[in-house]
């Protein structure tokens, strides 16, 4: 996979390389078995996403903050979310709580059609730079309330929620398609990670796997 970066980016070494070949190995011994989901995040430097101060640290299985008191998630969440969602080429994916913008890249190296939501419109401009300086066409930001979803460009193969929900977001189940995927970690102020599948216009399965610490799903949007 080969991904070709803006010279706005800063450099990406041989060094980086290394830690990053590291964390996969980590991430293949923690049950991440997709093998294309670890060649995405072999092949994305996740230092671009971070402050220079936490260079040093970005290749530790480790979350991160990224400004307005929210963080980046650990790589391994990002590849445990990013492997329930079992994604095909074009599907189109929804992504609530954009972040850094690191999870919406992984999605679009898997060639999926990403739209993503973040609701701080500081981390939504600067994601924005960084997903344009890595020269990825297929993803699209938003500032909106993730809690509505995203109703113009519904109905989506897959969903994934990247913050705490503290009960199911029942706008968003009904944005999947038939067959379609919702990942979302619901509870407070841990959450168990829940995989929701829409079976028929009225009926969706839901799975209840591991425990995880996110930041919260919040209501609203803040300018500036
Ligand atoms: N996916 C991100 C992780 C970001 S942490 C990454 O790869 O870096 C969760 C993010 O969700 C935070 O940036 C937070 O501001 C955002 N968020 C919380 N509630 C939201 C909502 N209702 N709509 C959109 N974004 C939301």
């Amino acid at each position: 996979m080969q991904l070709k970066f803006s010279n706005q980016l800063p450099s990406d070494t041989y060094r980086h390389k290394g830690m990053r070949r590291k964390l996969i190995d980590s991430l293949a011994a923690k049950g991440i078995k997709d093998e294309r989901i670890l060649s995405a995040m072999e092949a994305l430097p996740r230092h671009f996403f971070l402050d220079k101060a936490f260079e040093e640290m970005a290749y530790e299985d480790k979350p991160f903050q990224i400004g307005s008191q929210q963080t980046i998630s650990q790589p391994f969440t990002v590849a445990y979310q990013t492997q329930l969602l079992d994604i095909k080429p074009r599907e189109k994916v929804l992504e609530i709580g954009t972040g850094s913008g690191y999870q919406a890249a992984v999605l679009a190296m898997l060639n999926a059609r990403v739209f993503t939501i973040e609701r701080h419109e500081s981390l939504h401009q600067k994601a924005k730079t960084i997903l344009k300086n890595l020269n990825l066409q297929n993803v699209r930001c938003r500032l909106g309330d993730g809690w509505k979803g995203l109703r113009e460009f519904a109905p989506f193969d897959k969903i994934i929620v990247t913050a705490g929900a503290e009960t199911i977001p029942e706008a968003l189940k009904t944005q999947l398609k038939i067959g379609g995927i919702l990942v979302v970690p619901v509870g407070s102020p841990s959450q168990q990670m829940h995989k929701i599948t829409r079976i028929s216009e009225t009926e969706f399965s839901d799975e209840v796997l591991n425990q995880f610490r996110f930041v919260p799903m919040l209501k609203g949007i803040v300018k500036g």
